[in-house]
């Protein structure tokens, strides 16, 4: 929490990059809790803006046009246009959602990098880099694959090896390919700027680890050990034909880099917005936030800070509240292999349903580590949580009310001690949910909101209206009354989270206000107050369509299954996982094709300390008669199988190359019978 009091916010959300549709890891990371911010300022009545737009530079841009024999321009405009209409329909309320292609944006990144230049930041370094001689042209980033030297991947990226996370630059890579020809690139000189970031590693630190101490752990550790490994020049060009020219005297056929000129997009979408954009950007009243996922840390905390000091005349951000990364059904949610729901066609496989999406995203996102989205859970906080809580007692508040009052806001007679219990407790929540969202923790806040549709579901279950109305309608009167305020006040206190179902609510309710401060008044709906009848604010949702969402994923599994090429890596397990399996070295003593069976073979395989039956599936790829005598590794203890009528105890051991064959993992000839592999 900052101390400083704030006279405006600039709220900044990452600017997505045009190459792809939004899927669920972007909104649960950076969106969804944007909003959430955003919303609830407002409802304050703060002066708050609220920014973003795609990002439209960079080489996967410019290769996937190529990919697809189209030009760049064309590729950022189809996935502008998805992405901004997606975002709309899903209520991310940006203020403005603008694109770095724009002329603004052009000159006003152009602008930055000629003061930086004038004032002699920058290095002029001149460079040996990969060049393509076949295309004649520099291989930036992307342009060139190789293996990766710290994991061997095969497939590494020249900016990044995306199988260990590492980021690399092209030298490092061995076996050097340029993708553009396929042939071996080689070394020729060029010439860029750097922006020196070792000298500014003292302020940084200053800055940092002194100055920002309340940001969240994650953000603050990944910068401290960026810092602590010591902080490098970075290019701010390359040679490209897609981006922002260089605007200096000698820089023909070279851009800026894409991680220069992004981040200026928020300052240009601020002035495509506002006349008045210099008072976010340069007034130290203003405090600026930058919602980013954990991948975006560098450069929001270091690079960008680092040009707008360098600049001089801009504010900084006051906080960076970065979330980590969201898996889905357990794996890690990936665009080239297709895991992922893409968020415009949730929107058109669950119609009306963005506040259940906003809702889970929420309430399960990774704040302080990675966390897994699966269709499971998404179906019983829906069917457990705001069907069963918030809908039912909305529903129930106003159904009493038309049935027993003809609709209209009855009076309070006497207060019991829980109706007045229950009623101090309304000020405590609405707190904790301040308290929570000024921190930036999301799910907290989102689950002390629910706590208000859980008190009042409590209320009417213990005060059972339904059983009173006989004896005593005038306490029923009183129970429905502040059952009602307790909705006009969900209204407010969810409606960050739940804009979609609030309106809704708040047409039932005929209430229009919307001021947060309101959480504080005794009395939001006056007696004889009409409202109108309910329709349900939340469905359930059945089993069929969380089973053909996992369908869907499942189909994609199979596709990326038949692409040849490194199956990708497993969820990570532990080393008591993997001490749990009994692995051992043996030897095939017979081996016997099972009859009417086109691919098992039946084996006596010696363990040293058994002989062992083993049925397994290779026949397609060995004749039986030439198993005898091979060493192999077998898993002992897997639980035994009947196949085909014969108990199999065990699995051999072996490897799939991407054509599907078969190839034994066979230990060496020195390795005994038995003898525990670990
Ligand atoms: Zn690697």
């Amino acid at each position: 929490m900052t101390a400083k009091a704030h006279k405006r916010y600039l709220v900044t959300s990452a600017l997505p990059y045009a190459n792809g549709p939004i899927h669920l890891g972007h909104l649960a990371g950076v969106y969804v809790p944007s909003d959430i911010y955003v919303r609830y300022m407002r409802q304050r009545g703060r002066d708050v803006i609220s920014i973003c737009g795609s990002d439209e530079h960079g080489v996967p841009i410019t290769l996937k046009a190529r990919n697809e024999g189209i030009s760049p321009q064309e590729v950022v405009d189809h996935y502008h246009a998805i992405n901004k209409k997606a975002f709309e329909d899903f209520g991310i309320s940006f203020d403005i959602y603008s694109r770095t292609s724009n002329q603004v944006h052009h000159e006003t990144a152009s602008e930055i990098f000629r003061t930086l230049y004038e004032k002699g930041v920058f290095i002029e370094k001149i460079s040996e880099q990969y060049y393509d001689e076949e295309a004649a042209a520099f291989l930036a980033d992307r342009y060139i694959t190789g293996t990766c030297p710290h994991c061997g991947n095969p497939s590494a990226y020249g900016d990044q090896c995306e199988q260990c996370g590492t980021s690399l630059s092209p030298t490092e890579l061995v076996n050097p390919v340029s993708t553009i020809s396929g042939s071996q690139p080689v070394l020729k000189e060029t010439k860029h700027w750097y922006l020196p970031l070792d000298k500014y590693e003292p302020w940084l630190r200053e800055w940092i680890l002194e100055g920002h101490k309340e940001w969240k752990p994650n953000v603050y550790g990944q910068c401290k050990s960026w810092l602590d490994q010591g902080l490098q020049p970075r290019a701010v060009s390359r040679d490209l034909d897609w981006g922002i020219p260089v605007p200096v005297e000698g820089a023909d056929g070279k851009v800026l880099y894409v991680w220069f000129d992004a981040p200026i997009g928020y300052i240009s979408a601020t002035k495509e917005l506002t006349p008045e954009w210099e008072k976010y950007w340069k007034d130290e009243e203003t405090r600026m936030v930058h919602f980013i996922g954990k991948d975006n840390i560098v450069f929001h905390c270091i690079v960008f800070p680092t040009m707008l000091k360098a600049e001089g005349s801009y504010i900084l951000p006051d906080n960076v509240p970065a979330n980590e990364f969201l898996n889905l059904e357990n794996d890690k949610i990936s665009t080239s292999r297709n895991w992922a729901v893409w968020l415009h066609e949730y929107l058109e496989d669950f119609p009306g349903k963005q506040d259940v999406l906003r809702y889970v995203l929420c309430a399960n996102a990774p704040e302080n580590k990675d966390n897994d989205f699966t269709w499971k859970d998404f179906q019983n906080r829906n069917n457990n949580e705001l069907v069963a809580i918030l809908g039912n007692f909305v529903n129930r508040a106003i159904v009493l009310t038309h049935k027993y009052f003809d609709g209209k806001v009855p009076e309070i007679s006497t207060l019991t001690d829980q109706d007045s219990s229950t009623l101090g407790e309304i000020s405590g929540i609405a707190k904790g949910v301040e308290e929570s969202l000024e921190q930036f923790r999301f799910r907290e806040a989102i689950k002390r909101a629910m706590d208000l549709a859980r008190l009042g579901n409590k209320y009417l279950a213990d005060t059972e209206p339904w059983k009173v109305i006989k004896s005593d309608p005038g306490r029923v009167g009183t129970i429905l009354n502040i059952s009602l305020q307790i909705s006009a006040k969900l209204t407010l206190l969810l409606d960050p989270f739940l804009p979609f179902s609030m309106e809704k609510l708040r047409g039932f309710l005929r209430f229009e206000e919307t001021a947060w401060d309101l959480l504080g008044s005794e009395s939001l709906l006056v007696p004889g107050h009409s409202i109108e009848k309910a329709s349900l604010l939340f469905e359930k949702i059945e089993d069929e369509q969380v089973q053909h969402q996992l369908d869907k994923l499942h189909q994609t599994r199979e596709v990326n299954e038949e692409v040849p090429g490194a199956a990708p890596q497993k969820p990570e397990i532990t080393f008591d996982d993997f001490t749990r399996m009994d692995l051992r070295t043996g030897t095939i003593l017979e081996a016997e094709k099972v009859p009417k069976t086109k691919k098992l073979i039946k084996m006596l395989v010696d363990l040293g300390f058994e002989k062992r039956t083993i049925v397994s599936g290779i026949a397609e790829y060995f004749e039986p008669e030439a198993l005898p005598g091979k060493k192999v590794s077998v898993l002992a203890n897997l639980a035994p199988r009947k196949i085909k009528g014969i108990e199999s105890k065990g699995m051999i051991l072996l490897s799939e190359n991407p054509d599907g064959s078969l190839h034994f993992v066979e230990p060496s000839q020195l390795a005994e019978n038995g003898s525990e592999i670990n």
